[in-house]
């Protein structure tokens, strides 16, 4: 990493207090230096303006799967912006680079999933989704199938639709499309299954599933949307088998089954997608973002089925959706660059390994007494603190607990994410032992000393 700074820490805060933050709390960062301003990045590391170095356990965003710097996707952005700067994938235009990337995706995407739409953010990605289904269904003559089922806990994006399948917990005091998204159970066992066998718990939830689908009506059901493992909503693995007797409900139904996989493909959970390795579906449509690009360029994709684009592609129509940035040449370039990194140093395979390795790492602390679960599945982990692991009661949320002990491992060298009484760690995929083993000692000193300050 670069060391000379043309500004100071001061200089870039000035100049911040005219950047509004996203999701935050803009009140508490009018304090002086609540911000952190991230200067550098180099593999698994990160400096900000301060000059402290610190270990990127969220990657960026839960996106910067292959660690920052790698000269192979720079070079390759950096080639595509001398050959073509920008052309769009509008009307009658393309370009290599996007029709390369939608090849690649296609080959990787399951099933026949084999046609990929661009564009440049997860929430678009969401939003096009039902905004395509919505098309399907009006020209396959069944335009009253508007209706989208998603869960409570999930995350899909902070767009008007996209926020409106969010859980409703995250839109407080914003308004969001309305009428138009239902919210079943959240499948998170620890919390809502007390009591049940996990098994019980889980024909629970698909019991919610028909029920909704039974009061609602099929007819007016276009589809499901569901994170594989739930991200920004805490981080929550649904039960086994949970998502394949979902998608197996809605096909009864005829009600697409789509897959937000903006979080967990591209290496996170140890594949290229986790739908069909890991849950055993196959979705209707898959979205993507974050890790497709390692975070270099913003990129996102909405791919769907044969079926679906034999549908949306058909005589006497046309495709009004798309926007001008999506599959951007520079984006497109740094999507196959990823990819062919991925590939030639098998970062999904060896994720496999090293991720439950992290997982088993983390998983210790849950000796510590108010670590109450530790959850999730290799590099996509979080850990829900308790005020009481007896009855798991929650410390009040004034106290912030997930800031606390964020603040106190950032002391320490390592970037967590605070989400109320959730800490998340999403760390780059090429994590070594040694840097696992750190991150779980930050972790396990900060809680310590997060404990032993309540205590005072
Ligand atoms: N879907 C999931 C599962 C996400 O985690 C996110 C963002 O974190 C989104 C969608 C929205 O993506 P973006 O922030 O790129 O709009």
């Amino acid at each position: 990493m670069s060391s000379a700074l043309p500004y100071t820490t001061e200089d870039i805060l000035a100049a911040d207090t005219h950047l509004v933050q996203s999701w935050a709390d803009l009140d508490s960062l009018k304090k002086p230096h609540a911000r952190t301003a991230i200067v550098a990045a180099k593999g698994v590391m990160v400096r900000d303006s301060n000059g402290q170095e610190l270990i990127d356990g969220i990657g960026g965003l839960w996106c910067v799967n292959v660690g920052h710097g790698r000269p192979e996707i720079i070079d390759a952005i950096s080639n595509q912006l001398s050959t073509l700067d920008f052309y769009s994938t509008f009307y009658t235009f393309t370009h290599p680079t996007a029709a390369a990337l939608a090849k690649k995706l296609a080959q990787l995407a399951p099933g026949n999933l084999n046609h990929v739409h661009f564009s440049t953010s997860g929430s678009d990605a969401n939003d096009g989704a039902v905004r395509i289904l919505h098309h399907y269904y009006e020209r396959l003559g069944k335009p009253e199938k508007k209706l989208v089922l998603s869960r409570h806990g999930a995350y899909h994006g902070s767009t008007y639709l996209s926020i409106a399948m969010t859980t409703p917990a995250y839109s407080k005091g914003w308004s969001k499309a309305e009428g138009i998204v239902h919210h079943l159970k959240k499948p998170h066992y620890w919390r809502e299954g007390d009591g049940m066998t996990e098994a019980d718990f889980t024909d629970l939830l698909i019991a919610d599933l028909r029920h909704e689908i039974e009061r609602l009506g099929p007819e007016n059901i276009a589809c499901f949307i569901g994170e594989p493992i739930m991200g920004a909503g805490g981080v929550i693995v649904p039960p086994k088998g949970y998502h394949r007797r979902a998608q197996d409900v809605c096909r009864e139904y005829d009600i697409k089954f789509v897959a937000d996989e903006v979080v967990t493909a591209f290496g996170r959970l140890g594949h290229f997608f986790a739908s069909e390795a890991v849950f055993d579906t196959q979705p209707d449509m898959i979205t993507i973002a974050k890790g497709v690009t390692s975070g270099y360029q913003p990129l996102a994709a909405t791919i769907m089925t044969d079926e679906i684009y034999d549908v949306v592609s058909g005589p006497d129509g046309v495709f009004t959706h798309g926007m001008t940035y999506a599959g951007h040449p520079a984006a497109a370039a740094a999507g196959l660059a990823n990819i062919a990194l991925m590939e030639a140093e098998q970062i999904p395979e060896r994720v496999r390994v090293t991720g439950k390795l992290f997982e088993n790492t983390l998983r210790a602390l849950e000796d510590l007494d108010i670590v109450g679960e530790v959850r999730g599945s290799h590099f996509m982990m979080g850990i829900e603190f308790v005020r009481d692991k007896k009855n798991k009661a929650l410390f009040d949320a004034k106290l912030n607990i997930g800031m606390l002990v964020a603040r106190k491992a950032q002391e320490k060298g390592l970037v967590a994410r605070p989400l109320g009484h959730i800490l998340i760690l999403s760390p780059p995929l090429i994590l070594s032992e040694e840097q696992i083993a750190r991150i779980g000692d930050i972790l396990r000193e900060s809680i310590t000393e997060v404990m032993h300050d309540l205590s005072k």
